[in-house]
């Protein structure tokens, strides 16, 4: 895949889809940001692998649903490497609880964590890249965003919420030069669904037409598709990347 620009944040980044994320982009030549909020140790790691392979890499710890400190983490990228040409609004939480249970305050808190962070992510990045006419942005939201689930009232507000969201920045910002996508993935394994309990798991794989669950790098590598050049015609899209689920 071919990039033109030459440096990305990953939020989210020091385990699970995020890290794959950082390892892919810098196999394809960029310089990744990566950033953690808790797992100082696993980011560094990720650097590590990142350099051993020959790539290059930066940890930046922050907290995403803290705009200051989104706000100055870019900053401190812009001040390194001069520009920041890609972000991917990766990180993400859940607190699953059924709807009649469920505090204003849970639901409130994944919404921060989940869409507010993005936005921040998605306005502080374009107010950078429409310096140079250039950039792209991916959100990872979720198929629950496009189809609900039980138990996940403010997981799916906060994933559908990034769906539209991203339509609407990429109108804003498609005559700058910037452009905006998300990617919907199904159920991927990692530490977010290796706490579901085995019955659960067959029962979602029964229902996916590829009969498994997907891997962290092959959301990886849909997402470096919609930052590279290879998609520059592309924008305000939402490519799923769940095994057949959901094609409507
Ligand atoms: P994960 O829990 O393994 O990793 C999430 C990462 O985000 C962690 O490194 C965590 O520390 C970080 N994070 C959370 N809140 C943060 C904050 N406030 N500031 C900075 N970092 C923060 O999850 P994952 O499965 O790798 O999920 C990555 C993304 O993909 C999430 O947005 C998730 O909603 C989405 N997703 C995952 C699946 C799946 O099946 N695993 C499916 C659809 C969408």
């Amino acid at each position: 895949m071919k990039f033109s620009g030459n440096n990305v944040l990953v939020t989210g980044s020091s385990r699970g889809i995020g890290s794959e994320i950082a390892k892919t982009l810098a196999g394809f030549g960029l310089k990744v940001w990566i950033n953690y909020r808790t797992g100082a140790k696993e980011a560094d790691a990720v650097k590590e692998t990142i350099e051993e392979a020959g790539g290059k890499a930066a940890v930046i710890g922050f907290d995403v649903s803290d705009e200051q400190a989104f706000i100055d983490a870019i900053k401190t990228i812009i001040d390194s490497d001069g520009e920041l040409s890609y972000l991917v609004n990766n990180a993400g939480i859940t607190k699953d609880k059924l709807a009649l249970r469920m505090k204003t305050d849970d639901f409130m808190s994944v919404i921060n964590a989940n869409l507010t962070s993005c936005f921040i992510g998605c306005r502080e990045s374009m107010k950078v890249m429409r310096k140079k006419k250039f950039g792209a942005v991916v959100n990872i939201s979720s198929i629950i965003g496009e189809t609900g689930n039980a138990g996940q009232t403010n997981y799916a507000a906060s994933k559908g919420g990034v769906i539209a969201m991203t339509k609407s920045f990429a109108i804003e910002a498609a005559t700058s030069g910037i452009r905006y996508n998300s990617v919907t993935p199904g159920f991927i394994a990692t530490e977010m669904t290796t706490i579901l309990s085995d019955d659960i798991k067959d029962s979602i794989n029964a229902k996916i037409p590829m009969k498994r669950m997907g891997k962290a790098k092959e959301v990886a590598e849909a997402t470096a598709f919609l930052l590279s050049d290879y998609s520059s015609y592309i924008t305000g899209e939402t490519l799923k990347v769940n095994g057949g689920m959901n094609m409507a």
